[in-house]
């Protein structure tokens, strides 16, 4: 079903890059099988899920959204796939992306925009806009996105989807194709928070191929995700990801979110975050630097796209290079290189990169003193609801502002969950709540997720 659903409007939403019907068909026959013989399998085999086009898939092409890896088949599965297998999940094909994963509306993929389903002409969020609308227009119940500063949760926000970026460490990097190091996490996309959480912990936990991965059980979060009741929890509203900025619609949402959360027995506090208001500056020298030495391996001798410069005859290896990353890297992607070796090289490192790195420690101080004052804390997503598709692209900086309140949680590490709570008066579009919680402490907001849904 999920296929034929595939086959009749992705080529209307561009939510798919590759579709693999026929391993997916052997995966839900293979369960199948299993099951008639009498097999207990894990709860969720046989449902069908997307992936991002950012985890390698073995035999499968994974592109990242770029025109340099077209065509290229990884030689293995990322870890995240291997238990996607094991665990019995059809994969019925890769999603859209912004250009390895820079970008907040899909705009940015080489292979054209994704288009939102609760309106054609308009953007499904980024980067991962291909497994939200995927997910939001049924074409597959769950799918799998990555969150460096965003990426997971506005897509979630801006098609009435729930996402999740799990703490830093708590699902595995291996076979992910790297954006910025440091900030990169890899979590569900779903409808529900509890599809959302039955996810989670078949990706989650420790994985000894990623040396950032943290070795503990995966929080029980399907368990917590059953929570209906909230009393005594204090919940703090984040004083600086609120009021101005905001559309009116999307604060609206928000206060009635947060009468039901006080209905539903939290203790409402506001809390500031002062550091906040820098928070967008230092992420956008923490991700190009390390974006600019990640991408470094795109050098056109191992990978992808190999372009030979006109009118010179027997060039260099340098040559090649630099042919092949102008041909196979987009706009957005040389900024971001630019940027990134600028701020790191010789002479300016510590007035950029070493500052922007205290200011990363500052922002997670102010988190650290928040959650002495509240248990999770809440705000919009997004600024805004889905926004025409073209209108931002050529602006980079209104583009960057749509994860103003989405980015401080990468450069703590703390995880964050977004959920639909509602649809604007002005537009009629979902809006998005984001529910922060303390590093490992997934659970609490899956909890509070629960809760409001
Ligand atoms: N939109 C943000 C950026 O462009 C976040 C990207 C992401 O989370 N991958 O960097």
């Amino acid at each position: 079903a999920h296929l034929d659903r595939i086959s009749a409007l992705n080529p209307v939403l561009n939510a798919f890059l590759q579709v693999d019907a026929e391993g997916a068909l052997a995966t839900a026959a293979d369960v199948d099988a299993r099951r008639a013989a009498g097999e207990t399998l894990p709860r969720l085999a046989g449902v069908p899920i997307a992936v991002k086009d950012i985890a390698c898939t073995q035999g499968i092409p994974t592109t990242a959204g770029s025109r340099t890896l077209q065509g290229w088949v990884p030689p293995y599965d990322a870890t995240i796939v291997t238990r996607l297998k094991e665990a019995g999940l059809p994969i019925l094909g890769k999603t859209n992306m912004d250009e390895f994963a820079m970008g907040s509306s899909t705009e940015h993929s080489a292979y054209g925009p994704t288009r939102n389903p609760w309106d054609l002409d308009r953007i499904p969020g980024g980067s991962g806009g291909g497994s939200a609308a995927a997910v939001a227009a049924f074409l597959a119940p769950l799918a799998i996105g990555s969150d460096t500063g965003g990426s997971i949760r506005q897509p979630a926000a801006v098609t009435g989807s729930v996402g999740a970026k799990p703490t830093y460490g708590g699902v595995s990097r291996y076979g992910i194709i790297a954006l910025a190091s440091s900030l990169d996490q890899i979590g569900p996309c779903a409808r529900t928070v509890t599809d959302a959480a039955l996810l989670h912990e078949v990706i989650g936990g420790h994985d000894p191929m990623d040396s950032t991965s943290i070795d503990a059980p995966v929080p029980a979060v399907v368990e917590a995700a059953a929570n209906r009741d909230l009393t005594g929890l204090r919940v703090g509203i984040v004083t600086e990801l609120t009021g101005d900025g905001y559309q009116a619609g999307v604060q609206a949402r928000f206060d009635e979110s947060v009468e039901l959360l006080r209905q539903a027995g939290a203790e409402i506090v506001e809390v500031s975050c002062p550091h906040f208001d820098y928070a967008m500056a230092a992420y956008y020298l923490i991700l190009p630097s390390e974006a600019s030495s990640n991408l470094a391996r795109f050098d056109a001798m191992r990978y992808g796209l190999r372009v030979s410069p006109e009118g010179v005859e027997s060039p260099s290896a340098e040559q090649v290079m630099g042919a092949s990353r102008d041909a196979g890297f987009g706009d957005e992607v040389k900024r971001r290189i630019i940027l990134g070796t600028y701020a790191l090289s010789s002479g300016y490192y510590d007035a950029y990169y070493g500052q922007a790195q205290k200011v990363r420690t500052l922002i997670a101080r102010d988190f650290e003193a928040a959650f002495e004052q509240a248990d999770v804390l809440i705000s919009p997503t997004a600024p805004t609801t889905a926004f025409r598709i073209g209108d931002k692209l050529e602006d980079p900086m209104a583009m960057y502002l749509n994860d103003i309140a989405t980015i401080p949680a990468n450069l703590a590490g703390i995880p964050g969950l977004s959920l639909p709570s509602g649809v604007t008066d002005e537009d009629g579009l979902p809006v998005g709540i984001q529910i922060l919680a303390p590093a490992t402490q997934d659970q609490r907001m899956y909890a509070v997720g629960g809760a409001l849904e």
